[in-house]
């Protein structure tokens, strides 16, 4: 995946540190980002591009360094076609893209064919440059996938117009490739097998092209879900696990190159599944191998309990990835971060106190005991994880169950002295060298009059209870909690796979174009409000690429969600608020506050007397931007220092 460094200076080095960690730490077939082929192909105008042989010189840092482990590289060639952000893009046809301001100019015949000819250049300098092989990326709506489909290609010469002459540009790509980089060199074609927009392809041309492509010389085939403008999650963490493999399983027997099955594909178990049932020959991961670089080694010795768990958030890889900054992971802030965040033995013991065994407290505790320091790490409650015991109790949000389970087996495996159920006083903590506070925070509750109504309950309670909230609810503040609680109060129960893919208008064998029923039918639950002052864009949540999910979900459940509220007050009758000047009353059974948080900060005063000895992180510090990143992130910087 792209991780930001291919344009960022010195990020070659850190690239290679990168990559040569995965292969240490058994990954089989490395793929890089995109590269261009040429520039109008680049995603934005400063992207990388792949094709003169000063690129292939400054490339050899990192093919050596994976080689020099042992791994194998293959670096992936992207065209952004219509998906360009800057106005010398051009696709099959000149339709805009939602996603690119830019317009893109239709390609003449003669473009077509230098386009063809700089893929094939740029795979015979991936050769020179020390690579294993190229991947083309021919799905998530990129200038390939463009000339695929109808909704795209409008064309009526020989690019355009039956589906035959439409794959003709990715058949030619690949037999140009293959004709310049010969036999011995690994040709992966990503395959879109599910395009999930209007206009695009049915599964008997996805296995048409297949085998147009095998023919053509690829050496294997990757699966590619959706493109980047369909609104169907893919990847996010609401997605069941594996919930695409079945595609790849429908190109089985259809082609005789081995399949790679991805998407959501987190653990060992789930890979195992997908391949011992025959559904790929392969699975590939990204976003698992920034959280774990360790992942497969781990997965071979049998210590899947180890594995640092990727949980889908996006918040600290494509999130950074589309804002233009470095990737990183949230579970996992070395990532992208090899030669910078580096854990070194300690110089002199010293002798810990942390105070709070959230996420904040536990990543400062195990990477402090790591390093070799003596700590004691103290939590009130009976159990450590802080506001991710919270987190997994969201529908499609149990992924962080393995945050907890990960870092409480790097308290055992660190050696890591927990003391639960433990409110600390000053005089236990005389001997210690350093304090680190890391009480984190506890739910705001806004002066409303009428807040201590029964009816009223803060999100923290209430998602830790659960009790039936009623028919109707109201729930004030629109963050990123809010729209959890909205989420879980509307979620259906028991949802199976089939019924996901049906939520979502997914059509499970492909026969509709691009994969995609009609008119999926939406459900209405419970009526539920989702509110807050600020007038505005309501309910998306705080990620870049998770945002417009939220937003969807809930409108799918028809959560009101409303900006530019004013809270009156609280009572019998419900929640009474002020829109546009106008008065009402929301007859809400419950009143759930999800209004932000304070921290929690009442060691700190009892703490003044150790002076600089007492360091304070995550939510305890600062409850305004609280968030899990953060809060691994601090812990880390300020243990290794
Ligand atoms: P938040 O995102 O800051 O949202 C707080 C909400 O409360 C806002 O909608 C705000 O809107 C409202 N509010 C603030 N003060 C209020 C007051 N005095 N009276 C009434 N309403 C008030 O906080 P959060 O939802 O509690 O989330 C906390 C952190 O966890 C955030 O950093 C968030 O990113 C993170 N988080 C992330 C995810 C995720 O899926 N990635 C999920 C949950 C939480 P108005 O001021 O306009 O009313
Ligand atoms: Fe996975 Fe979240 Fe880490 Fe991205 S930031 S790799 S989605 S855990």
């Amino acid at each position: 995946m792209h991780t930001g460094l291919e344009e960022s200076n010195d990020g070659f080095k850190k690239l290679s540190a990168f990559y040569a960690e995965r292969v240490r730490g058994g990954v089989g077939l490395i793929v890089t980002g995109g590269f261009s082929p040429n520039f109008r192909g680049r995603l934005h105008p400063l992207s990388a591009q792949f094709s003169s042989g000063r690129h292939a010189r400054t490339h050899r840092v990192i093919t050596d360094a994976v080689h020099t482990e042992g791994g194998k590289i293959a670096l992936q060639l992207l065209h952004a076609g219509r998906y360009a952000m800057h106005p010398l893009a051009q696709s099959a046809s000149a339709i805009k893209s939602p996603i690119s301001k830019f317009a893109p100019r239709e390609m003449s015949a003669r473009q077509i064919r230098s386009t063809i000819r700089d893929f094939a250049h740029s795979a015979e300098l991936a050769r020179e440059a020390g690579y294993d092989g190229v991947e083309l990326m021919g799905s998530e709506g990129y200038l390939i996938n463009q000339f695929i489909c109808q909704r795209t290609n409008c064309r009526y010469d020989e690019w355009g117009g039956s589906y035959e002459k439409r794959i003709r540009f990715p058949v030619e790509v690949v037999k140009a490739v293959r004709e310049k980089v010969g036999h011995d060199f690994i040709i992966v074609f990503r395959l879109s097998m599910l395009d999930l927009v209007e206009q695009g392809s049915t599964l008997e041309e996805v296995v048409q092209l297949a085998k147009a492509l095998e023919q053509a010389g690829v050496t294997i085939i990757n699966t590619g879900i959706g493109w980047h403008e369909a609104r169907i999650p893919t990847i996010a963490t609401q997605v069941p696990r594996a919930a695409f493999a079945w595609v790849t399983e429908k190109l089985r027997g259809e082609v005789s190159v081995p399949l790679v099955a991805v998407n959501r594909i987190n653990t060992p178990d789930v890979a195992e599944d997908i391949l011992s049932s025959g559904q790929a020959d392969m699975v590939s991961m990204a976003r698992p191998l920034l959280a774990d670089p360790e992942f497969v080694k781990k997965a071979e010795e049998s210590r899947a309990d180890d594995i640092n768990t990727c949980i889908a958030c996006n918040q600290a890889c494509l999130d950074h990835v589309f804002k233009g900054k470095r990737a990183s992971c949230l579970v996992n802030p070395q990532a992208c971060y090899e030669t910078e965040l580096v854990v070194t033995p300690a110089v002199r013991s010293r002798k810990i106190a942390v105070i709070g065994g959230g996420m904040a407290g536990m990543s400062f505790a195990t990477t402090a005991a790591e390093r070799g320091f003596h700590v004691d790490l103290f939590e009130r409650k009976g159990e450590l994880g802080g506001q991710f015991n919270l987190a997994r109790r969201i529908p499609g949000k149990e992924e962080f169950n393995e945050t907890t389970r990960y870092f409480s087996r790097r308290v055992e495996q660190t050696g890591v002295n927990v003391h639960l159920g433990k409110e600390v006083s000053a005089e236990d903590l005389r001997d210690y060298d350093h304090i680190v506070v890391a009480t984190g925070v506890k739910p705001r509750m806004p002066s409303i009059p009428g807040i201590d109504h029964p009816k009223v309950v803060d999100y923290m309670t209430f998602i830790r209870e659960r009790k039936d909230p009623g028919n109707r609810v109201a729930i004030i503040g629109a963050g990123g909690i809010g729209v959890d609680v909205a989420t879980m109060i509307t979620e259906p129960e028991g949802q199976t796979l089939n019924d996901w893919l049906a939520d979502w208008g997914i059509d499970n064998n492909i026969a509709h174009e691009g994969g995609l029923f009609p008119h999926p039918n939406f459900v209405a639950h419970r009526q539920v409000w989702l509110l807050q002052r600020r007038p505005g864009r309501v309910g998306k949540g705080p990620g870049k690429t998770t945002g417009w999910i939220h937003k969807r979900t809930l409108e799918k459940r028809g959560v009101e969600a409303l900006g530019g509220v004013v809270y009156e007050k609280i009572d019998d009758q419900g929640l009474h608020i002020q829109l546009e000047g106008q008065r009402h009353i929301l007859p809400a059974d419950t009143v759930v506050v999800c209004a932000g948080q304070t921290s929690v900060t009442e060691m700190i005063p009892v703490l003044a007397e150790f002076g600089d000895k007492v360091h304070v992180i995550g939510g305890a510090e600062k409850a305004g931007e609280l968030d899990a990143k953060r809060a691994i992130r601090q812990g880390i910087e300020l243990a290794i220092v």
